[in-house]
């Protein structure tokens, strides 16, 4: 459904640009020079805790607020006022129009983007029926669960065929099952050539979906890179480790910073840099081991690792 546009980079090369883009508040300075790279045809993550700056930064994108400075390109181009209909934005606080029909939300959205009527009301009922909500068609807006208000958002946001699309908290409020129905929509969308920023405090979710992630912690960029280079950039380990009898894990062993049990398998994540390998013969010196594995850590474990490392940089 993707609208065809001349100015589109090939698949892989920078469709979103930003350089040293900055905001404060006041004296708070929200985003402190942040650039970004997103390619065409990628999920990229926009990851980052409480307060990073996602927001705001996804807000200067939209042209909602104005930088102090910095340049957000769109294929090359500066974000002029076409540019935001070649965007679909879901934003964490809905907007739908409540007392609408839900078809005619949709195409009413579409429209607005320059899809003609006709057209607009196919895709409605094609979006209504990809998400299992035909028979909620000609139903107000607000007669529907959150769930599915927020599934009718989802329509809203790629109906026109926008070439960028920023979801921003898309799963929340959602049941495992729609979270799974969206998910495999986003990679469709993707398979079609859009590009996703995806917005995200869902680490798991964001490790399935995301071809590339960029952490921001205090407003700027802290970690970017695809989801295999930023491990090798956080080589945290986990080791999984079991015993025959009730032998327990040395408290005192190296480099290693929580230790937990569950299910009879203690559970020990490792500070950055400290190799699995080891702790085997600490591990099997305590006891009869009967399992040892190492995992390679989870982008949760990289996140707190990595703004770990930037929290303990800035206090130096
Ligand atoms: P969250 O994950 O909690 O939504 P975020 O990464 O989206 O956070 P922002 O909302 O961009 O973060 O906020 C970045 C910083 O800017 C925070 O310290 C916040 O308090 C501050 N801030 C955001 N909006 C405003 C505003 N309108 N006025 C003053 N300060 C603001």
């Amino acid at each position: 459904m993707t609208t065809n546009h001349a100015t589109l980079p090939a698949v892989g090369e920078p469709l979103l640009t930003l350089r040293g883009v900055s905001k404060a508040y006041g004296t708070k300075q929200a985003v402190a020079g942040v650039d970004l790279a997103i390619p065409r045809g990628s999920i990229y993550g926009f990851l980052g805790p409480n307060g990073a700056g996602k927001t705001t930064t996804i807000r200067s994108i939209m042209n909602i607020i104005l930088p102090d400075s910095g340049e957000i390109l769109l294929a090359g181009e500066p974000l002029g006022a076409t540019a935001r209909d070649r965007i679909g934005y879901l934003p964490e606080e809905r907007g739908l129009y409540r007392k609408m029909k839900c078809v005619e939300q949709l195409a009413y959205l579409a429209e607005l983007k320059g899809v003609p009527r006709r057209e607009a009301m196919e895709r409605a009922d094609v979006w209504l029926e990809r998400l299992g909500l035909t028979e909620n068609r000609d139903k107000k807006v607000d007669t529907l669960s959150k769930g599915m208000q927020q599934k009718i958002q989802f329509a809203a946001t790629f109906i026109s065929g926008p070439d960028l699309v920023i979801l921003d908290e898309v799963f929340s409020g959602l049941d495992p099952l729609n979270i799974e129905l969206l998910r495999e929509m986003i990679l469709e969308e993707k398979e079609k050539g859009t590009t996703i920023l995806f917005s995200t405090h869902m680490l798991a979710e964001a490790e399935k979906i995301c071809d590339a992630i960029c952490l921001i912690e205090g407003g700027e960029v802290i970690l970017d890179g695809t989801l295999q280079q930023v491990r090798e950039r956080f080589p945290v380990h986990t080791v999984r480790a079991a015993w025959r009898d009730e032998t327990e894990p040395p408290t005192d062993l190296p480099g290693v910073t929580r230790r937990e049990k569950s299910e009879g398998v203690w559970e020990l994540a490792l500070a950055e840099g400290v190799v699995p390998d080891s702790l085997l013969e600490l591990l099997a010196a305590a006891g009869p081991l009967t399992l040892f594995s190492a995992n390679r850590p989870s982008l949760g474990e990289i996140f707190l690792a990595a703004v770990a490392r930037h929290r303990g940089e800035v206090a130096a």
